[in-house]
């Protein structure tokens, strides 16, 4: 579903990706880690289309990221670390105005629907943005994702800044979207929720992927280990 191939970016002399090669399944969650600087951020900045790779190429669903910029578009959605939205319209009034955008126009039950899906309380819908905590402009952003029909999520820094509750919260919407079928990418520092969400995890060092590990092989703390022993 997602696919990268010798995937490089240069900054003038300075090489952010070399050689990258990822590939993630459908239904897949797939956690990059690294340290800052690592490149994780830049691959999924190619892969939305924000940056262009120097060369090499990256697919969704068989589709080049560098051939069909638009039609990637449709197939994917981003959530940053912090879900940008209109601080004075409400959860639904978000939903509603984002997937206009991406050219759905659904009814009031519809649009619930997909918020009740993240899990985000009914009380909150109606509420203006301005007083949401961090986990549930999350769901917000999560529901747009849905409600675009996006078959891949690219999530960075997913469970920076949340508490315990809310991260676990996270955690079962993306093992959910998965079981569904969605294929995810995260970019995190989080080891812990790495191991506990992902099927699968990557390590990147200076621009490469070092390390490609099924997560089921680990614990937190061993991943922890190989993780300070690889970077
Ligand atoms: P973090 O965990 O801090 O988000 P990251 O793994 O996402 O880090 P990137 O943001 O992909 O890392 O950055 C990879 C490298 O590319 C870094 O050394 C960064 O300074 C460099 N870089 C990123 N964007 C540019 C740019 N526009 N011009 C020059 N160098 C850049």
């Amino acid at each position: 579903m997602l696919k990268t191939i010798n995937l490089h970016k240069k900054y003038n002399d300075f090489t952010a990706l070399q050689s990258l090669n990822l590939e993630v399944e459908k239904g897949e969650i797939y956690a990059l880690l690294g340290q800052n600087g690592a490149g994780k951020s830049t691959t999924i900045n190619i892969l939305l289309g924000l940056i262009k790779a120097t060369s090499g190429d990256a697919f969704i669903n068989t589709i080049s990221v560098t051939d069909h910029p638009q039609k990637i578009k449709k197939e994917l959605a981003y959530i940053p670390e912090t879900v940008l939205l209109y601080p004075n319209l409400t959860g639904m009034e978000n939903l509603d105005f984002f997937s206009k955008i991406a050219g759905f126009n659904y009814t009031r039950a519809e649009l619930s629907a997909f918020l009740r899906h993240t899990g985000l309380q009914e009380a909150a819908h109606h509420k203006t943005l301005g007083g949401y905590s961090k986990g549930m402009r999350q769901k917000v952003g999560i529901a747009i994702a849905l409600a675009k029909d996006a078959k891949v999520l690219l999530l960075d820094e997913p469970t920076s800044g949340l508490d315990p509750i809310a991260t676990a919260e996270f955690t079962e919407i993306i093992r959910q979207l998965g079981q569904e079928g969605r294929t995810i990418l995260m970019a995190t520092h989080d080891i812990f929720n790495a191991v506990s969400v992902a099927s699968n995890i990557g390590i990147m060092k200076q621009g490469q992927l070092v390390q490609n590990l099924q997560s089921k092989a680990f614990t937190a703390e061993e991943l922890q280990e190989l993780y300070l022993k690889t970077i």
